[in-house]
Formats: structure tokens, C-alpha cells, sequence
């Protein structure tokens, strides 16, 4: 297993005029699940596929522990070790199966090719194949599995060599949504059990979410933010973060930053709060100028003397809570409210819970509250 620390690195697919990833840098701890999360076209795939060495950067320094696997300089190779000597293993949405094998045979072709021992092949290919509960389909062919089990079975191609790092890009995109989460469950307890450090490329924010140690998000080839799901969507660092992750999106208001009777307020035209004592210090270099405030669905509630007044939209049932959709101002807004019965009222007052406030500067969408 290692680590793998990536330093300034940079890939262009036009020798230099333009950067599809522009001085990257992040490090992945030894036993990691990180995720590579971001809108299509951002570099994911291209920054996998540099760990991977199937792409030269054209600067920077790819290391996996102590071991240097790719040092551009200039656009000058220094190190590059080859793909099949960097002890990976990749899963891709388009996971090729070979059809005419068994699935005993898809998966210990690799190592009966690097001639390992045929005791030690077996025992390693019936331990994988229990892991992932594809034990009963061994002597099988692929064209007689479920989209599943197939993947389960690509799964177990790539585990069943050991490598130090497990790479994968968007491998659940095939599956109907219900397998995707419990394949996604599965993967992410065998990753926990194997320790192996992994890279997991998806554009689904539900999916970082719920898998990732780390996420490294991107856009446009920067990375925006990266840490623990948690540290993401508690304090997004700026507004892209904060509208990537959490669904339903985050509400934002443009609001005015007032001062009045010695207090600053939020005025946001159709309604005005007080700021909170802890966002006063933040929010007075802003004195009569805006600011965007972001409030998430699940951090506003209905109470009588709320601040905001809202005309009910319309209701969607999640069986648990209901999102009620509600009009404020010219403005359509959306909380979870997580009562027993829909509310009745069609007008209704909502009052934030304002320790969860989230306010970013509106010219370079920085956050701006601690
Ligand atoms: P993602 O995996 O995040 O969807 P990619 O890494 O595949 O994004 O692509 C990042 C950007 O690089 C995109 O704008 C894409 O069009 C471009 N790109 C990817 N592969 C190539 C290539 N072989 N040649 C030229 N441009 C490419
Ligand atoms: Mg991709």
C-alpha cells in the first residue's frame, strides 16, 4: 500500500497552450478512499490517468510513498515509470470482461500471466469472490451475469492482483440506481477490510459524499476545495463548493449589509435579519455593500416569529420529511421540513438556524465567515 503525493502538476493536450489541470497538488494517505469529484470535463480522468501513467504531464512530480513514478521538468521527462510496473489495478465504467472466460478465468488470468503459484491464485481468487459475494458464479460466463454481478466480477479482476493502488472511474454509471447503492456500499467496506488506497473519480456529489475519506472537488482543472465530505458541505470555501454538494442545492439570497441602532442587519429586500453576534466582526468591513447568503434546505424552519415570510409553492413527500417548496419575494426557495403532515398555512414564516449560515464575498465568491 502507499501513499501518493502529487506536486504541481500540470497536463496540457496542446504542448502548453492551454491546461486541462494547472498546478495540481494534493496528498492521499496511505489506505485513503478519496474521490476525484467534479462536473464532466473538469480533469478527472486526466489526473487518474496520469496516477495511473497512462498520460505524461507536462510538469510536475507524481510520487507513490517514497517511490517517484512520473518527474516532468519543463515539459522534460526525468522519471517515468510505465503503468504496468506502478503495481495498479483500474475499474472503468466500460469494464471489458473477457466473454469467452469463466469468471474464475477473468480473474486469475492476470496473475497466471505474471506466473504466480496456482494454489496461491485459487485461494486469492476464491477469497475475492467471497468478498464480493460472487463465490456461486465462478464457473460461469459473463453474457449468463447481471449488469451486478459483472462489475462485481471487475471489481475482483483488479482486487484479486493486490495492488498498492485501486484506481476507478465512474465504475457504478452502468448500474440502475438501487445496485449502485448497494455496490457502492460493498465497495466501500472492502476497501475499509483491504486497506488499499484508492482513487474514485464520479461527478455524483451522493457518492463522495457517502464514500470518501477525502474529496479533492474540482472545476475547470483547480481544485476548489478538498477534505472530508463533512469539512465540504460545514464549510464550503466558496460558493461553487457550496452549490456542488447537498441536494436540494443550497438557497442563496443577495442581501445588503446594513447598520442599524448599533446592529448589523441582512437586508435582503424581501425580508431583513439580524446578523448573528459571531458574523458581526466578518460582515462589518461590508457595511452597505451585499453579500451572498447561503442557507441550506435543512437549515431553516417554520416558527412563528421567523424572520421570513414565504408563500408555499408546492410539496414533495420524501416518505420521511417533506421539501416544501416556497416562494419569497420574486425568489423560489427550498427547506426540508421533517414534520409528520405537510403544513397547511399556505403563508408562513421561517427563521435559519444561524450557527449554519454560509456567507461568500459576491465578487470573488470566497467565503467569508469562519
Ligand atoms: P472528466 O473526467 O472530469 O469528465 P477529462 O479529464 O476527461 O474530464 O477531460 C478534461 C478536459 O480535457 C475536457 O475539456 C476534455 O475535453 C479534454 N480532453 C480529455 N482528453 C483529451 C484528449 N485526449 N485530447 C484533447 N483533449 C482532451
Ligand atoms: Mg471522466
Amino acid at each position: 500500500m502507499a501513499s501518493i503525493t502529487i506536486k504541481d502538476m500540470s497536463v496540457s493536450y496542446n504542448k502548453g497552450k492551454s491546461y486541462v489541470l494547472d498546478k495540481l497538488n494534493l496528498e492521499i494517505k496511505d489506505g485513503e478512499f478519496c474521490v476525484f469529484l467534479g462536473p464532466s470535463g473538469c480533469g478527472k480522468s486526466t489526473a487518474m490517468h496520469c496516477i495511473a501513467g497512462l498520460l505524461e504531464p507536462i510538469d510536475g512530480q507524481i510520487h507513490f510513498g517514497e517511490d517517484m513514478m512520473t518527474e516532468i521538468v519543463n515539459g522534460k521527462k526525468k522519471t517515468f515509470v510505465p503503468p504496468q510496473e506502478r503495481n495498479i489495478a483500474m475499474v472503468f465504467q466500460e469494464y471489458a470482461l473477457y466473454p469467452n472466460m469463466t469468471v474464475r478465468k477473468n480473474m486469475s488470468f492476470a496473475l497466471e500471466t505474471k506466473k504466480a503459484p496456482k494454489e496461491e491464485i485459487a485461494k486469492r481468487v476464491d477469497y475475492m469472490a467471497k468478498m464480493l459475494s460472487i463465490d456461486h458464479l465462478l464457473d460461469r460466463r459473463p453474457a449468463e451475469l447481471s449488469g451486478g454481478q459483472r462489475q462485481r466480477v471487475a471489481l475482483g479482476r483488479a482486487l484479486v492482483r493486490d495492488p498498492q493502488v485501486f484506481l476507478l472511474d465512474e465504475p457504478l454509471g452502468n448500474l440502475d440506481a438501487k445496485l449502485r447503492d448497494q455496490v457502492r456500499y460493498e465497495l466501500k467496506k472492502i476497501q475499509t477490510q483491504l486497506g488499499i488506497t484508492t482513487i474514485y473519480v464520479t461527478h455524483d456529489q451522493t457518492e463522495a459524499m457517502t464514500m470518501a475519506d477525502h474529496i479533492v472537488l474540482l472545476k475547470d482543472g483547480h481544485i476548489m476545495q478538498q477534505g472530508t465530505p463533512n469539512d465540504l458541505y460545514d464549510h464550503p470555501s466558496n460558493e461553487f463548493v457550496a452549490g456542488f454538494l447537498g441536494t436540494p442545492q443550497i438557497n442563496m439570497f443577495d442581501c445588503q449589509v446594513v447598520e442599524e441602532k448599533g446592529g448589523l442587519m441582512l437586508d435582503a429586500g424581501s425580508f431583513c435579519l439580524p446578523a448573528p453576534a459571531e458574523l458581526v466582526e466578518c460582515l462589518r468591513p461590508y457595511v452597505g455593500k451585499n453579500v451572498h447568503l447561503g442557507i441550506r434546505p435543512s437549515d431553516m424552519e417554520m416558527r412563528p416569529d421567523g424572520a421570513i415570510k414565504a408563500h408555499v409553492d408546492s410539496i414533495e413527500p420524501l416518505g420521511d420529511a417533506y421539501l416544501i417548496y416556497v416562494r419569497i419575494g420574486e425568489k423560489v426557495v427550498v427547506f426540508k421540513y421533517a414534520g409528520e403532515t405537510a403544513p397547511e398555512e399556505t403563508e408562513l414564516c421561517l427563521a435559519p438556524n444561524v450557527s449554519k449560515l454560509h456567507l461568500f464575498d459576491p465578487a470573488t465568491e470566497e467565503r467569508i465567515n469562519a
